[in-house]
């Protein structure tokens, strides 16, 4: 079954755009959390960064920018959130891989930050041993 994001790229549901490419496409939050909250999918159906080819995160990437210009120069914005969600513990919805773009102003709590926790240097250290190893692999 396709993804609702599938079923936009396919014209199957309607849709906000605002640019579109071969490999990617933007269009307007249903449910925004600010004014202009904008997603970037890539129109090939991958769930998450996990799993999407590396050229199409690169094109999102792209989009993201191009958007990002686009929302600072369209809505006079203070800022911009980039959020991007992977697995249900991490708060995505869709498994399409997607990014956020939502719009900032001054004052306006729109987003909560995570709270800071203070660690030990050397479990610091530890933890960038074994991300190291992971990479190697
Ligand atoms: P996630 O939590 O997976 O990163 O976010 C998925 C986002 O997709 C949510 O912000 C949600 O509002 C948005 N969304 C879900 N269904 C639709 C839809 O049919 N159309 C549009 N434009 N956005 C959608």
């Amino acid at each position: 079954m396709p993804s609702v994001f599938s079923r936009i790229v396919s014209g199957e549901l309607p849709s906000a755009k605002v640019y579109e490419d071969d490999e990617t496409l933007a269009f307007m939050d249903i449910n925004p959390a600010s004014r202009g909250h904008t997603l970037v999918i890539c129109k090939e159906e991958h769930p998450d960064i996990f799993s999407t080819p590396p050229h199409l995160i690169a094109a999102v990437a792209q989009t993201t920018q191009k958007v990002a210009l686009a929302l600072r120069d369209a809505l006079n914005i203070d800022g911009l959130n980039i959020i991007q969600n992977n697995g249900a513990a991490a708060g995505q919805v869709v498994f399409h891989y997607h990014v956020h773009l939502i719009p900032r102003w001054q004052g306006d709590h729109v987003l909560r930050s995570w709270t800071p926790h203070p660690t030990d240097p050397s479990e610091l250290q530890a933890i960038a041993e074994q991300i190291r190893a992971a990479l190697e692999d």
